[in-house]
């Protein structure tokens, strides 16, 4: 094996076990890494990928580190991954996350800002994507509601249960090599909020910020209309309380989602008629403090 190659295997096996020191540490990325913090996701794992390309993106060069060596894409360039070339990680100069996009032909392309980590299970391939915190929180907050239209108070509240979701979630790998999935199982994810669109204001409207209860951050649980209630539940030392969400009633909305935590109808509803999102919050999020972590 090449001197490259192996230095490059001999880190890429130091960065996993970095990371599973890490997790196993059972810190809050938020508090372990002082505000730099990186999630990652297991993404397009439902469309059960054999082969993946991977293309740069606003002028970006990727740095590929695989076994066969290391090499750089840029510009129009682009490659193919398939089990045969796996593991490989891409990043930008030393490290650095860089902007991408990844296609399974003929079915999706999606773009990321991170890390991208690809493994592979018989011929399936595991693309992770290692991002840093808001870009996750913006990347969950556009998927989670339409960013055309929408106000902004009540991106800002689904900025917030996001990132306390993340946040108090993030020791506890939920997938193997992954802290997250990019569904609902996890967190809906997909590509990073658009610079100077409403979700990004949204996102850094809210920076930083944390739902808690007493002196943890609660894993926030959100869905898509309570249908008039909200649910009560205790779950993960967070006491959710049922509570009236009148623009369900009002409107005779059905539920959609199990109707625990932020009601997103009730939140865009409320928003529109003047709410600010810590009043949003509030409501849906009973007993709970806002913080910065
Ligand atoms: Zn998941
Ligand atoms: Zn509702």
């Amino acid at each position: 094996m090449p001197r490259g190659a192996e230095q490059d295997r001999l880190a890429l096996v130091s960065t996993v076990i970095t990371r599973r020191l890490f997790l196993a540490s059972g810190v809050s990325s938020f508090a372990a890494l002082n505000g730099q913090a990186k999630f990652s996701f297991w993404v397009l794992g439902l469309l059960k990928p054999s082969q993946i390309n991977v293309y740069p993106l606003s002028n970006a060069r990727l740095h590929l580190h695989s076994a066969q060596g290391a090499s750089i894409v840029e510009g129009e360039g682009a490659f193919t991954v398939d089990a045969t070339r796996t593991p490989i990680v891409v990043a930008g100069p030393n490290k650095s996350p860089v902007s991408f996009l990844l296609e399974i032909p003929g079915v999706i392309r999606r773009r990321y800002f991170g890390l991208l980590a690809i493994t592979s299970v018989g011929r399936l391939l595991r693309p992770v994507v290692t991002m840093d915190g808001e870009v996750a929180v913006g990347s969950i907050a556009g998927a989670e509601l339409p960013g055309r239209g929408t106000p902004i108070h009540a991106l800002s509240a689904q900025a917030i249960a996001a990132r306390s979701f993340l946040c108090a979630a993030a020791p506890r790998a939920r997938h193997i090599g992954a802290q997250f999935c990019d569904t609902t199982h996890c967190q809906f994810l997909r590509a990073p909020a658009d610079s100077g669109s409403v979700v990004e204001k949204a996102v850094q409207a809210t920076r930083g910020l944390v739902l808690s209860s007493g002196t943890a951050v609660i894993p926030a649980h959100y869905s898509a209309a309570c249908g008039g209630q909200t649910d009560s539940a205790e779950l993960d030392n967070y006491q959710y309380r049922s509570v009236v969400c009148e623009p369900c009633r009002r409107g005779g909305i059905v539920r959609r989602g199990h109707g625990l935590g932020l009601c997103q109808t009730g939140a865009i509803s409320l928003a529109k008629s003047g709410w600010q999102w810590q009043d949003i919050a509030a409501k849906y999020y009973p007993g709970c403090v806002i913080r910065n972590v």
